[in-house]
Order: C-alpha cells, then sequence, then structure tokens
C-alpha cells in the first residue's frame, strides 16, 4: 500500500482525528481528487506508479487541528468490492458522481445506502459533482443533483479535481460539520462505540486534551 502523506503535515499537532471515505462509481475521479487535495496538484493519468489508497492531511477548521485519514477505494469499486471494513469507524465521506455521466450519478442511491449501512447512520456526507470542468459535456444539472442532496440529507458541491476547484472546500466543509455536530452534542462521540469510531484522538480530546495528543502520536504512524 502506498501512504501518501503531505510532508508540511505530518509533524503538526492536531486536536481532532477523523476518518473519511471517499466513495462513487469507477472513473468518477475519487483518486484524482484525494491527490488534488493532499498534493494540490492534479493526478497526471500517466502516472500509474502512484497508487493512492491513503491520504492524511491536516486542516484548520474554525481555529481547531483536524487530522484527516482518506481512504480511497484502491479500485475495489471496479468489483463492486468494497467491504465492509472499508466502511468501519468512518466519520465523513465524499460520495462523489462524474457531471458528465448520468450513469455514475444513477448510482448515488446504492452508494449511500451501503455507506448508512455499513458506515454508521451518522456518517456525514458531503455529494461531489466531480469534472466540473468539463461543463459542455455535463449530463447531470446542478440543480438536480442538490435536490438529490437535500433530500437525502447531504451536502452537495460541484467540484474538478483538474483545476482544484472545491476540492480543499469538500474536506473542509465535510470536517466542519463533524465537528459542529459534535459541538452541538448531535452527536455524541462518548456513544459511538458500537457505530461509528471517531479518531480516538477526537474523543480523548473531549475528555482530556493532554492525554489525546500524547496517545494519538503514540497510535497513529503517519
Ligand atoms: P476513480 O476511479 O474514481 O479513482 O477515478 P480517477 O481519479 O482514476 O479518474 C478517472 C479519470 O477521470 C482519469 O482519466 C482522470 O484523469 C479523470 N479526471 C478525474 N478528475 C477529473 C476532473 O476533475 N476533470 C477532468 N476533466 N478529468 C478528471
Ligand atoms: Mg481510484
Amino acid at each position: 500500500m502506498v501512504i501518501f502523506v503531505s510532508k508540511k503535515q505530518q509533524s503538526s499537532e492536531k486536536d481532532f482525528l477523523f476518518k473519511f471515505l471517499v466513495i462513487g462509481n469507477a472513473g468518477t475521479g475519487k483518486s484524482c481528487l484525494l491527490h488534488q487535495f493532499i498534493e494540490k496538484k492534479f493526478k497526471d493519468d500517466s502516472n500509474h506508479t502512484i497508487g493512492v489508497e491513503f491520504g492524511s492531511k491536516i486542516i484548520n477548521v474554525g481555529g481547531k487541528y483536524v487530522k484527516l485519514q482518506i481512504w480511497d477505494t484502491a479500485g475495489q469499486e471496479r468489483f463492486r468490492s468494497v467491504t465492509r471494513s472499508y466502511y468501519r469507524g468512518a466519520a465523513g465521506a465524499l460520495l462523489v458522481y462524474d457531471i458528465t455521466s448520468r450513469e455514475t450519478y444513477n448510482a448515488l442511491t446504492n452508494w449511500l445506502t451501503d455507506a448508512r449501512m455499513l458506515a454508521s447512520q451518522n456518517i456525514v456526507i458531503i455529494l461531489c459533482g466531480n469534472k466540473k470542468d468539463l461543463d459542455a459535456d455535463r449530463e447531470v444539472t446542478f440543480l438536480e443533483a442538490s435536490r438529490f442532496a437535500q433530500e437525502n440529507e447531504l451536502m452537495f458541491l460541484e467540484t474538478s479535481a483538474l483545476t482544484g476547484e472545491n476540492v480543499e472546500e469538500a474536506f473542509v466543509q465535510c470536517a466542519r460539520k463533524i465537528l459542529n455536530k459534535i459541538e452541538s452534542g448531535e452527536l455524541d462521540p462518548e456513544r459511538m462505540g458500537s457505530g461509528i469510531q471517531y479518531g480516538d484522538a477526537a474523543l480523548r480530546q473531549l475528555r482530556s486534551p493532554r492525554r489525546a495528543q500524547a496517545q494519538s502520536a503514540q497510535e497513529c504512524g503517519c
């Protein structure tokens, strides 16, 4: 497995740790979105040797440092074999379709069902209509996707892993919503043991800030 960590981020301190997933049909640009978020570059097609499966980055959300551990399907979605263990303990997800492919949009309901069943009812999901730069080939309008998002209680953005538009925003908005839910008490990390497993650092941070940092540094090898 290739571990892909932005060098600048490795030594930073963090307040919270969230596991994130990137899900959606093959070819929608999930790996490119992860690469763009971590490296701020478009992943060149010719560069097949970098099979990013995992990325990690610390972001600042309203003054709090949140470490996102982001899992990419690593091609499993091609065989419809995205496993239960992939979903387990995820706090947030980017659910990706390609705005130039109705087929990928039509598959969203299945992805959503799996995510809510296999991750947690409480997983915070942001819908990403990727390849926004290919507007001329669009098969899915912004309006219909935003209606779908509303009906299914998802946040929604159109993104471009090519230009970078809205890529950071997608991750940050999702993280912000999780933080807001924790802070408002809507999500109680103390009671998440059986379902969603927020990053242990986040859990402990709520109880004991000093212990949290010491322990998360020990446990997280990335
Ligand atoms: P995945 O199978 O969902 O991981 O998709 P990839 O990240 O491998 O991307 C699939 C194809 O879409 C590749 O040829 C990418 O170059 C292309 N691609 C990904 N994101 C974008 C985007 O935002 N704009 C455009 N024009 N192409 C993209
Ligand atoms: Mg991929």
